[in-house]
């Protein structure tokens, strides 16, 4: 097919849009794109090949779905907007190996659309222009859900896909960095200008890859503790992290218990929380796992 004839151009989603009358939901998060260049280095990052199962969250009207559709075995998208259902039945309409799920991934039990979509054992990634409102939230479900993707490839807000792929000692660096590198390898592919989406957002976007770690980086003896500890520790970011526990074991431990357990672990309590690797985060949580509920 000539390349103007795709749908991430310019003049084809103009086409469609008007066709159908279509209007953006600013709501739902819609910025549509409308550059195939970018949809390749997102297919090429995330390493798909004809033999690929791609899950994709929100097609819109099908622009990053066809090129998928090109280079993928099979294709199952989840859209939430039942005004684009018409639509990409239509634009996708030469693409038999496309599935679109009528639902909000929020909601939606993946793992059971994995199990009717996909072949048993095909290598599955998760690849999306998300819609940034819910950007964390989504991963997080897809992450914590342990599905059997092999890779997540997403364009979301700069600023986040910062914080998502931070290093210690930095400004991004925070309780969601720790969150989504205890499941993957976390890496920016690429930085998006606006000027790619149709309507351009405010903000500027990037490309970051997350590669599922087989397992986590660290052992922790409680994941809910360790990841409240994390949080604990970055609640209030100029404070150490003696005083940030203190609010967090407020009526469960003194400061001088706090004190205590910090010196065994080995942790100097007057660090900020910026400054901890994710290995001395699970020894902190390590460390007070057997007190956490003493009073
Ligand atoms: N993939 C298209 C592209 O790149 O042009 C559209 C991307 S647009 C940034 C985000 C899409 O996600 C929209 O189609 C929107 O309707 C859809 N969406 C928003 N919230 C959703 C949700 N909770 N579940 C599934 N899809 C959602």
């Amino acid at each position: 097919m000539a390349m103007n004839k795709f749908i991430a151009t310019p003049t084809r989603t103009m086409e469609i849009l008007r066709k159908y009358g279509f209007t953006f939901k600013k709501s739902l998060g819609q910025n549509f794109l409308i550059d195939v260049n970018i949809l390749e280095n997102i297919i090429r990052h995330a390493g798909i090949d004809s033999s690929a199962g791609v899950i994709e969250v929100g097609p819109g009207i099908g622009a990053l779905t066809e090129q998928l559709a090109i280079h993928a075995d099979r294709v199952t998208a989840f859209e939430i907007d039942q005004r684009l259902l018409p639509i990409l039945e239509d634009t996708l309409s030469e693409y038999h190996n496309v599935t679109v799920v009528h639902q909000d991934i929020l909601e939606a039990d993946v793992k059971a659309v994995i199990a009717k979509h996909f072949l048993p054992d095909q290598a599955l990634h998760v690849v999306a222009n998300l819609p940034y409102y819910i950007t964390t939230p989504i991963l997080m479900k897809l992450l914590r859900e342990n599905l059997p993707v092999t890779s997540i490839v997403v364009m979301i807000q700069k600023e986040v896909a910062e914080r998502m792929a931070a290093e210690p000692g930095t400004k991004s660096y925070g309780s969601l960095t720790i969150a989504i590198q205890y499941y993957t390898h976390a890496e920016i592919v690429m930085d998006v200008p606006k000027s790619v989406f149709m309507p351009q957002p405010n903000v500027i976007s990037s490309i970051l890859k997350l590669t599922k770690r087989s397992e986590p980086p660290v052992e922790v003896l409680d994941e809910d503790f360790f990841f409240g500890i994390v949080r604990a520790s970055f609640a209030q970011r100029r404070k150490t992290i003696r005083n940030n526990l203190a609010v967090f074991f407020k009526n469960h431990l003194d400061k001088e218990t706090i004190s205590e357990v910090l010196v065994t672990a080995g942790i100097d309590g007057t660090r900020r929380g910026e400054s901890l690797t994710i290995a001395e985060f699970a020894i902190l949580a390590n460390a007070f796992d057997h007190v956490k509920f003493s009073s």
